[in-house]
């Protein structure tokens, strides 16, 4: 018995990086972002760890707001997988002042929401 492809398989190709470490939706596997994009891992998310990154793709873009965050007030929009529209995070459309400017045109992903393609090296 071989197992064949079923008709809820997603056409859609997913750009796929080869020989690069990447993190993948924990819900469906698709890929969410180079691991060398990471700028940092101390960051809070809204339920706990976030990452902070350069670039993601595969995502959409929820409704902006602003958000109340630690370090004052931003304007955000929420980020959804395109796979399975898990909540995954985070885009940082504006900081509040100049100490928080490089953040904007980031991603803040919640670690728990992320998984690595390969679980190598899990450092904590
Ligand atoms: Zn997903």
């Amino acid at each position: 018995m071989t197992q064949t492809v079923n008709a809820d398989t997603k056409a859609q190709v997913i750009a796929a990086y080869h020989d690069h470490p990447v993190f993948q939706c924990s819900t469906c596997s698709a890929t969410i972002a180079l691991q060398d994009e990471l700028i940092s891992k101390s960051f809070s998310g809204r339920d706990g760890r976030g990452y902070l990154m350069h670039s993601a793709i595969n995502l959409k873009m929820g409704k902006r707001e602003e958000r109340g965050l630690l370090t004052g007030v931003h304007t955000v929009a929420d980020v959804y997988c395109m796979g399975c529209n898990e909540r995954l995070g985070w885009h940082y459309v504006k900081a509040p002042d100049n100490a928080q400017k490089y953040k904007e045109g980031k991603y803040l992903l919640e670690r728990e929401k992320l998984v690595k393609d390969n679980a190598w090296k899990l450092d904590e």
